[in-house]
């Protein structure tokens, strides 16, 4: 069969044994016997890791050597490995988009492994499939757009200071926008920094210094962000400032609005004077802490790890050694004792602080969520499960390790930005490993603790980290975006009755008046292909690149052996 351009198909299809990830499970002779009988397919050939050097080289060389213009890969998942399929595709001259991926592992032998000849079955279905929908694929070609070279930075905290900094040296203009009324967010109530024991006024002030100074950044304090449109390179923002609203093009946008810690109203006799909170215990040990207290108790996961909210704040244990250190240093006669549920003392330098606390005296006491500890007037009572008796501690003061919250407006922020927040209000990555920094949302960047409570460390690689990703496309001048979108294919059937519009969760559609009256116009840089509006669609005036009714349809029919 000739393809639209009157070319004979000549499909190649590649089998992945992934080591034995996919050979260990399926039967790779037969697969590959098997694909030699399926249409068009006129190679197929089996790789230990196709994403190898070497495997990449095979579809270099098949591609070139049996003049193939459709390849199939059958390996793992698109998610991870397919822009390098699709690149080895265009090194050599095939179209990118001429390339169909199977997806064997995930979808069969990982998911079938006690069952080698069904799976082997259904990886042949899946292939069967594969190859009806590369016959029909279509070259397709990049999109392109202008990027704006300017960066909004929402928050001014650690996180949002050191992405400003890193961008604004590169040489792009930053706009930060801040609610406080000044920059600076956490550091400006923390005493010290661990594990280093940095004066956290000091860092804040060293910032907010090279900001003020620096020609490329534009800070805008008591503002707050109102309303976005645009798409990755073309943003347009409205800053409502105190000299009224400003509306400013830019090209990225980095969320960096960090969290706020939790009050405990109503736990443990929390009252804000001799039942405190660990950022409140800061402030006190900025100005010295009272000579008159001698004994301090701190209770850990208060008011977090329960059932309004389930997860570990991460940084609250380190906080309280931190701060049992600080104390130990102010006055070396106090007796600290910290009890917790379990002790979160990620890293090196954490652990090796955590130990010196212990040589310093400060006393350690595991209680168990069931039987929390009880705050007395100036005693804390709490059950040893090692002594298997109730202790009765006494305390000056009681200290109380409270859970970094998402921002109230978060929810707010996530809407005008459309990207995700989850359950507990915290920015949700586009995928925790591969690509933690940034949104499915092209241009939306994110850092520190608006994503998940993060420490100061943690808070300066992530703004960095944000950073670097943000400049590559300010850094381009352009955006390339994969052309894997929605596209009116039916212009005439179109009644612009907005339904797609509504639903799109991109913004990447719009109504536009023409001649033939109201129809729907595809922003194509901010169209992400998801399918919502040519699913959505009751008149089949929409499409998706790759994924045309044509296409989908030649698969099902495939399964089906029709
Ligand atoms: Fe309505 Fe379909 Fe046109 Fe969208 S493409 S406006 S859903 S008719
Ligand atoms: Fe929006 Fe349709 Fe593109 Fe999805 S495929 S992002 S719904 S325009």
């Amino acid at each position: 069969m000739p393809d639209k351009n009157n070319e004979q198909l000549r499909i190649g299809v590649f089998l992945c044994h992934c080591g034995s990830n996919i050979a260990g499970y399926l039967d790779m002779e037969e697969l590959e016997k098997f694909a030699k009988t399926l249409p068009h397919v006129t190679f197929v050939q089996r790789n230990l890791y196709t994403c190898s050097e070497g495997g990449i080289n095979e579809i270099k060389k098949g591609i070139v050597e049996q003049n193939l213009n459709r390849v199939v890969v059958a390996s793992c998942t698109p998610r991870t490995h397919e822009p390098l399929f699709r690149n080895s595709c265009a090194e050599v001259g095939l179209n990118p988009y001429l390339f169909e991926m199977v997806n064997i592992r995930d979808q069969c032998s990982w998911v079938h492994m006690q069952e080698k000849e069904d799976a082997t079955e259904k990886a042949k279905d899946l292939i069967r499939m594969g190859v009806a929908k590369a016959a029909l694929l279509e070259p397709q070609e990049p999109i392109m757009s202008e990027v704006t070279t300017r960066a909004l930075v929402l928050g001014g905290g650690m996180a949002g200071m050191t992405a400003s900094l890193a961008l604004a040296n590169r040489g792009y203009e930053v706009v930060i926008v801040e609610k406080e009324d000044k920059l600076g967010g956490m550091l400006n109530k923390i005493c010290k920094l661990g594990p280093s024991m940095t004066d956290a006024s000091q860092v804040a002030e060293e910032r907010i210094k090279a900001i003020d100074q620096h020609p490329k950044i534009t800070v805008f304090t008591k503002s707050r962000l109102v309303r976005v449109e645009g798409f990755i390179g073309k943003f347009k923002a409205d800053v409502e400032t105190e000299a009224g609203v400003k509306n400013i093009d830019i090209g990225v946008i980095l969320i960096a609005t960090g969290a706020h810690v939790f009050t405990p109203e109503g736990l443990y006799g929390y009252d804000g004077q001799r039942v405190i909170t660990q950022l409140e215990l800061e402030e006190r040990l900025k100005l010295g802490l009272d000579p008159s207290v001698k004994n301090v108790v701190m209770i850990q996961c208060v008011g977090a790890r329960d059932e309004q909210r389930p997860y570990c704040s991460r940084i609250c244990c380190q906080v309280a050694v931190k701060n049992a250190l600080l104390i130990k240093e102010q006055h070396p006669d106090a007796r600290v004792s910290i009890l917790y549920r379990d002790m979160q003392m990620y890293g090196v330098e954490n652990e090796e602080l955590y130990r010196e606390s212990k040589i310093k005296g400060v006393r350690y006491i595991n209680y168990s969520p069931d039987r929390p500890p009880e705050v007395k007037d100036d005693q804390v009572l709490v059950f040893h499960p090692l002594l298997g008796r109730e202790l009765n501690l006494q305390a000056d003061l009681v200290v109380l390790s409270t859970p970094m919250v998402a921002q109230a407006d978060a929810h707010e922020v996530s809407q005008l930005l459309r990207v995700p927040i989850d359950e507990n209000g915290f920015f949700l990555e586009g995928h925790v490993k591969l690509r933690p920094l940034d949104f499915a949302t092209d241009g939306v960047f994110l850092c520190g603790s608006a994503r998940y409570p993060a420490n100061i460390r943690e808070a300066v690689a992530q703004g960095l980290g944000a950073a670097s990703r943000a400049s590559i496309p300010l850094s381009k001048g352009s955006v390339v975006v994969e052309p894997i979108i929605s596209v009116l294919v039916n212009e005439d059937a179109c009644r612009g009755c907005g339904l797609c519009v509504a639903l799109c969760p991109y913004g990447a559609l719009e109504i536009r008046h023409t001649d033939k009256g109201r129809k729907v116009h595809v922003i194509n840089v901010a169209c992400k292909g998801c399918g919502v509006c040519a699913a959505t669609c009751y008149q089949h005036a929409l499409t998706i690149n790759s994924f045309t009714d044509e296409q989908l349809s030649a698969q099902i029919e495939a399964f089906l052996g029709t």
